[in-house]
């Protein structure tokens, strides 16, 4: 992408910083060049910025997997910018698939279809903070000392198709101090499985963030669903069904405590058949 670009004229007055030729500089506003053209005669070409933000997460160690999550690299307006740099990139691929999306009304305007889709659905949760989830005091003398067993819908993509994968989450904890609102469970859930990621590590994700909202020790996630990619295409198996447990403390090491999880598990499958 390269553009008539004119440097901002009270960067451009300043001294040059010291930059490796790979860094890439801010010249205004969201507007990045690599240093190596700043300082060649080249001319500035404008970078991506996704390649920006990608080099700023190498450089910083940062991991940045299909299920991990960005939020921290990434500010509100930038997600516009990276909607537009990423439709550009469809529309690349469905060239490359020979598909006519000048004269196909249907595929006008798929590639920003896609591109928005990705952003603010179906991988919302690596470029979205947690959600907020508001703490209640649990440490009175009739704190509520039971099981808790939500159960949350899930929609979530694998990371080495991009095929959709849908199920549900039981989700059980024996609260400690502190307990958050019922649908944050969810959100919780929702937030670790909107993102590129295999069943087995969602499982794994979305323990963790509920240990790191409730600080509850004891808990467990069991999860059931049905993969795109077994149903689509691969061995085309309908009606396959893939289920993950996590358990944590006394869910684990305690049969009782582990029995009356599956039990809640079974009463919620009647009352809502899954
Ligand atoms: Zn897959």
């Amino acid at each position: 992408m390269t553009k008539e670009f004119k440097p901002d004229p009270v960067i451009e007055s300043s001294p040059k910083p010291e930059f490796k030729n790979d860094e890439y500089v801010p010249l205004k506003k969201e507007v990045y060049v690599k240093a190596g053209d700043m300082m060649s005669d080249k001319g500035y070409e404008e970078a991506y910025l996704s390649d920006v933000i990608r080099a700023r997460m190498k450089r910083e160690n940062k991991r940045f997997w299909a299920g991990d999550n960005i939020s921290d690299y990434l500010h509100e307006s930038d997600k516009e910018h990276l909607i537009n740099e990423a439709t550009e990139a469809f529309e690349l691929v469905l060239d490359r698939l020979l598909i006519d999306r000048e004269n196909d009304p249907n595929s006008h305007g798929t590639a920003r279809r896609l591109a928005k889709m990705y952003f603010n659905e179906i991988m919302a949760g690596r470029y979205d903070p947690a959600p907020d989830a508001t703490c209640f005091p649990n440490d009175s003398e009739d704190r509520y000392e039971g099981m808790l067993v939500v159960r949350s819908e899930l929609r979530s993509m694998c990371s080495h198709h991009h095929q959709p994968i849908s199920g549900v989450a039981y989700i059980g904890i024996i609260a400690a101090q502190k307990l958050i609102g019922l649908s944050k469970y969810t959100r919780i859930a929702q937030w670790c499985a909107r993102r590129g990621t295999l069943q087995e590590e969602l499982c794994n994700d979305i323990a963790r963030e509920i240990e790191r909202a409730t600080g509850a020790k004891d808990l467990g996630v069991y999860i059931q669903a049905i993969h795109g990619c077994c149903e689509n295409r691969g061995i085309m198996a309908h009606s396959s069904l893939t289920q993950t447990t996590v358990l944590k403390g006394a869910f684990k090491d305690d049969g009782n405590t582990k029995k009356e999880f599956f039990d809640n598990i079974k009463l919620q499958q009647e009352f809502a058949p899954r």
